[in-house]
C-alpha cells in the first residue's frame, strides 16, 4: 500500500468504518448522483489496492463540504482522505474534470510564475484607503479575477473587497494590500496539484513576510482555511488570520459600528470552509442581528447541517451540482427571504449560475448579497 494513503486511512481513523451508510445519506451528490458513495470509497480505501482508489473517477466528486464527518459516527474525517488520496492520484497522472475547461486552474497555474506582471490594484478607487506598510493586511485573493472570468454570470464578487476595506477604514483601520498578492493555493491543495499549490504559498509567505504584517483578514473563506489550517500545516506558518465577519462581530459588539434599518426579510448560507471547516457559525448571525428592523429567517438546514453550494476547487461541475444548487435556492426561497446572504464569493458565483440555468423556476430565483457588503452598506457613516 502507498505509505501517504496508509497514513491517511490512520489519521482520518476510516480503518473504523462500520458501514453505517449515514455519510451516503447525508452527503449532497449521493442525494443526486446515484453512483456516488463516500461509505464505498472509504471501505475502498481500506480494502481495494490503491490503484483501484486512485483511479476511481468518483474521488473527484466530493466537494469536501465536510457534512459527512458531522454525521459520522466513528470520527472519521472523510475530507482529510479525500485529499490525501487525490495528492497521490495526480502523482500517477489522475486529474479531476475542470469546469471552465480549465480556465481557473490555468490562471491559478500562471499565477505560480514569480515573474508575473500583475495588475490586481486598478479596483481600489479613491474612497479606499489602503497602505504600502502597516500591521493589517487585507488578502484579496482571486476576486479581481472572478469578474472578469465570469462576466457572463454577471456577478460582482469585487464588491465584497470594496466593502471590507470600507468597514476596515470604518473602524479606523489602513489595510496593506500587495500588489504582488497570489491566488492562495486552496483550489490547486482539493485538487490534487501539491506542486503547484506550494509555489503559491510560498510566493505569499514571502511576500507577507517582507511586508512585515502582523494580522492578515480574510473576506474570502477558502482564503482564511488555507492560512488558518493548510499554511501552517505544510509550511509551519504562523501569523495571526482573522475572517472579516469575525471583525464585523466584534465591531458591533463593542458598540463601533451602529447600522441602519433594513425592513425585509433574509436568510443565511453557511459557507463549508467558514462552517464546518473553521466554527463560525455565530459571528455573521450577530452581525445580521445587529441590523435594526429586519427579520433572519434560517434555513430548514443551517451551521452545521448547512448544505454547501455545489462545486468545489471548478472541478466536476455537472447536472448534479445544478440539482444540489437549485434545491438549496428553492430552500432559501422557502424561508420567504428577500435576500439571500451569502459570505463566500465561490456561492455567490455558483449559485447565480444556477438561476440562470434552463432549470430554475421562480421557486428558485432570489436575489444574494455578501454579508460584508450588506452590512458596509448599512453603516452609520455618522458614527465615525
Ligand atoms: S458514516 Fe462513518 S462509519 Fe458510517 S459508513 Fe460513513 S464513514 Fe463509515
Ligand atoms: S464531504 Fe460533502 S460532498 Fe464529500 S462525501 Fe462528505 S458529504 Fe459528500
Ligand atoms: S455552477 Fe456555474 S460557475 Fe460554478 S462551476 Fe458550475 S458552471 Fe461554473
Amino acid at each position: 500500500m502507498i505509505s501517504n494513503i496508509s497514513a491517511a486511512i490512520k489519521a482520518s481513523r476510516a480503518y473504523l468504518c462500520m458501514e453505517c451508510g449515514k455519510c451516503t445519506g447525508s452527503c449532497p451528490v449521493s442525494r443526486f448522483n446515484h453512483g456516488y458513495s463516500p461509505r464505498v470509497l472509504v471501505n475502498k480505501a481500506i480494502r481495494s489496492d490503491d490503484l483501484d482508489l486512485l483511479k476511481d473517477k468518483n474521488i473527484w466528486a466530493c466537494l469536501t463540504c465536510k457534512l459527512c464527518d458531522e454525521r459520522c459516527p466513528a470520527g472519521i474525517e472523510y475530507i482529510d482522505l479525500t485529499l490525501a488520496t487525490r495528492l497521490e492520484a495526480q502523482k500517477i497522472g489522475e486529474e479531476a474534470m475542470c469546469s471552465h475547461g480549465g480556465a481557473a486552474q490555468t490562471l491559478m497555474r500562471i499565477m505560480t510564475s514569480p515573474d508575473l506582471e500583475q495588475k490586481r490594484m486598478a479596483w481600489i478607487d479613491d474612497e479606499l484607503k489602503t497602505a504600502e506598510s502597516g500591521d493589517v493586511l487585507y488578502f484579496v485573493g482571486c476576486l479581481p479575477y472572478f469578474d472578469t472570468l465570469f462576466s457572463d454570470i454577471e456577478v460582482n464578487t469585487l464588491k465584497a473587497a470594496k466593502a471590507s476595506i470600507k468597514i476596515l477604514n470604518h473602524l479606523g483601520i489602513t489595510p496593506v494590500v500587495l500588489p504582488q498578492e497570489r491566488c492562495c493555493g486552496h483550489d490547486l491543495l482539493w485538487g490534487g496539484d501539491f506542486e503547484n499549490f506550494k509555489k503559491l504559498a510560498e510566493h505569499n509567505i514571502n511576500e507577507i513576510k517582507q511586508s512585515g504584517v502582523k494580522k492578515i483578514i480574510f473576506s474570502c473563506p477558502e482564503g482564511y482555511r488555507t492560512f488558518k489550517v493548510d499554511y501552517p500545516k505544510y509550511f509551519g506558518f504562523n501569523i495571526e488570520v482573522a475572517h472579516i465577519t469575525e471583525i464585523i462581530s466584534d465591531a458591533i459588539s463593542n458598540e463601533q459600528i451602529r447600522l441602519k434599518n433594513f425592513n425585509k426579510v433574509v436568510t443565511f448560507q453557511d459557507p463549508c470552509r467558514l462552517g464546518r471547516h473553521l466554527g463560525i457559525y455565530d459571528e455573521p448571525r450577530n452581525a445580521i442581528a445587529a441590523v435594526p428592523d429586519i427579520k433572519f429567517n434560517e434555513m430548514t438546514r443551517n451551521k452545521n447541517r448547512a448544505i454547501c453550494c455545489g462545486v468545489s476547487a471548478w472541478m466536476n461541475c455537472s447536472t448534479y451540482s445544478k440539482s444540489i444548487q437549485l434545491a438549496r435556492l428553492k430552500e432559501a426561497k422557502e424561508t420567504e427571504a428577500d435576500l439571500f446572504v451569502l459570505s463566500c464569493p465561490k456561492c455567490e458565483i455558483h449559485f447565480n449560475c444556477a438561476m440562470k440555468d434552463e432549470r430554475a423556476g421562480k421557486e428558485s430565483k432570489i436575489e444574494t448579497v455578501q454579508l460584508v457588503t450588506f452590512i458596509a452598506d448599512l453603516i452609520e457613516e455618522t458614527d465615525k
